[in-house]
């Protein structure tokens, strides 16, 4: 049965019941609660732009949730399906992901109608350049006030057309590159941003295993080898999660769903062949040595430990959800599970781990690119050699106290000084075990009052937007 025939709220209407629902377990100041929710503003702009001989309006959005911390932080979306309330559920969302992970920036969110592949490479940057003009001439894309970053349809290709528009109109800008994050390394981007989000992914999920009590409580045990996964997208998120959690932490993709449908195979799927294989066929049927069905929404239902949704909104509603399998499902696409869902599933006894952390990963590393893009140097430059030189005289000096020498593979990884790229993800490892222990913490001490994990990120992340307004006055 279809989530429709279920009356689904939509996915805004079911962000805000869950914020509802974390916000009456607190003892907010009067209208605290309504002022964090709603979105301060959102902009619709309709722009044309002269393709295949005719003017093509387009219609695009930026809205700005919160404004307590600036700049603002979102990405910008390139879909069909984009419309105000998404992007503005999309924004709030921003706001929650910002706080929780203590990342000083407000929230907002961009979308562009559009099916990114409708259109030839040279047409989408005149459409993007155009967009992003009509952003900048408002301030919506600013290195102080709003600063974007990729989201579903988009990437550093896209970023690096947002960040020369920017460089054009506003030339005195000695901070121009710091406009928008997630771009090609070459124009000022952050080595580990295009993985971060997965990687995010990843590190959620090595510290969830880190705390056996909370395992138990999903039923599962032991580590995250050789636990069954099944995730929906193989983009960006997707792929990343998947492929390190297969190649680094032993789990076994047992099915991977795309847009054509979905693959299974209980030895496990190799990953970076199967992205191979979507890459040169446009989806996933046809893939070698593994079962095909085009009813890919189905294999969501699949017998699995882990199941991490990386597509799109709303995947798992009130038609499914009682029929998902997984012990664990981390939330690695933006609001994948409805609030109606999430309800059956806690029912259940499935652990969630929500969005506003679970990829958290994209926005914590886009935090270290805008900052390296203002500090104007590479993270590292300064320090690495000095630290590689110290390291040396201390392993030296080991060595000729004890008169006994070190492998040479433990000797080099020994006198190695941090690269931006080890740095970057020392940063967003701290970022999501602290992230993780600080929801861990209240889930567990508020239990009784049906604090999940979800409900516990919204509890620190509106605790800290409301002292952030309590101290401005407001
Ligand atoms: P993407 O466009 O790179 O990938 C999306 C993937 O999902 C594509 O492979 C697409 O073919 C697939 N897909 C689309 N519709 C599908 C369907 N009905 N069934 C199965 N697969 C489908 O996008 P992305 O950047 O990986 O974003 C995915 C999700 O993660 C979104 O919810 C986005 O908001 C969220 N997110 C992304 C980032 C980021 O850094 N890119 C950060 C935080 C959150």
């Amino acid at each position: 049965m279809s989530a429709a025939t279920h009356q689904e709220p939509s996915f805004r209407d079911s962000v805000d019941m869950m914020f509802t629902r974390a916000a009456s377990l607190m003892d907010l100041p009067p209208g605290m609660e309504e002022k964090i929710r709603v979105a301060n503003s959102t902009y619709t702009v309709r722009f044309g732009v002269k393709l295949r001989g005719e003017i093509k309006t387009f219609t695009g959005y930026r809205s700005v949730h919160s404004e307590h911390a600036e700049p603002v932080k979102g990405g910008i979306r390139y879909s069909l399906d984009v419309n105000q309330n998404e992007v503005e559920a999309l924004a709030a969302l921003m706001t929650y992901k910002c706080a929780l992970v203590e990342v000083p920036f407000g929230g907002s969110k961009g979308g562009l109608c559009i099916d990114p592949f409708e259109w030839e490479e040279d047409e989408l940057e005149r459409i993007t350049r155009r967009f992003a003009y009509e952003l900048i001439k408002r301030d919506l894309i600013h290195p102080a006030q709003n600063v974007p970053a990729p989201d579903m349809g988009t990437g550093a290709r896209e970023m690096a057309w947002i960040a020369d528009a920017y460089k054009r109109i506003k030339s005195d800008d000695i901070n121009a590159r710091a406009c928008v994050t997630g771009k090609p390394r070459h124009l000022g981007g952050i080595a580990g941003r295009v993985e971060a989000t997965g990687r995010g992914v990843e590190y959620a999920l090595q510290e969830f295993f880190r705390h056996p009590e909370d395992v138990a409580k999903s039923g599962l045990s032991g580590t995250l080898d050789g636990k069954r996964v099944v995730v929906q997208g193989l983009g960006n998120v997707g792929y990343h999660a998947a492929k390190f959690l297969e190649e680094e932490d032993g789990c076994k993709i047992v099915g991977i769903i795309e847009r054509d449908g979905a693959i299974v195979s209980a030895e496990g799927l190799n990953v970076e062949a199967v992205k191979n294989h979507v890459m040169e066929n446009g989806g996933v049927k046809g893939f070698p040595g593994a079962q095909f069905t085009e009813d890919g929404k189905s294999i969501l239902e699949h017998d699995c430990d882990i199941l991490i949704p990386a597509a799109m909104e709303s995947t798992i509603n009130l038609g499914n959800a009682e029929r998902i399998k997984a012990a664990l499902i981390i939330e690695a696409a933006n609001g994948p599970v409805t609030a109606g869902a999430d309800e059956i599933l806690r029912k259940k006894g499935c652990v969630i781990i929500p969005d506003m952390y679970a990829n958290a990963g994209g926005v914590t590393v886009s935090y270290f690119e805008w900052v390296k893009n203002l500090s104007h140097i590479r993270f590292g430059r300064m320090q690495r050699r000095q630290q590689e030189a110290a390291n040396n005289l201390l392993v030296d000096e080991i060595e000729a106290l004890t008169g006994k020498t070190f492998s040479p593979g433990k000797r080099d990884k020994m006198l190695q000084g941090a690269d931006e790229l080890s740095l970057v993800r020392s940063g967003l490892d701290d970022t999501m075990r602290i992230s993780y222990q600080s929801m861990a913490e209240i889930w567990h001490s508020r239990e009784s009052e049906g604090v999940d994990l979800r409900t516990a990120a919204f509890l620190i992340s509106i605790q800290r937007v409301a002292e952030t307004y309590k101290s401005l006055g407001l």
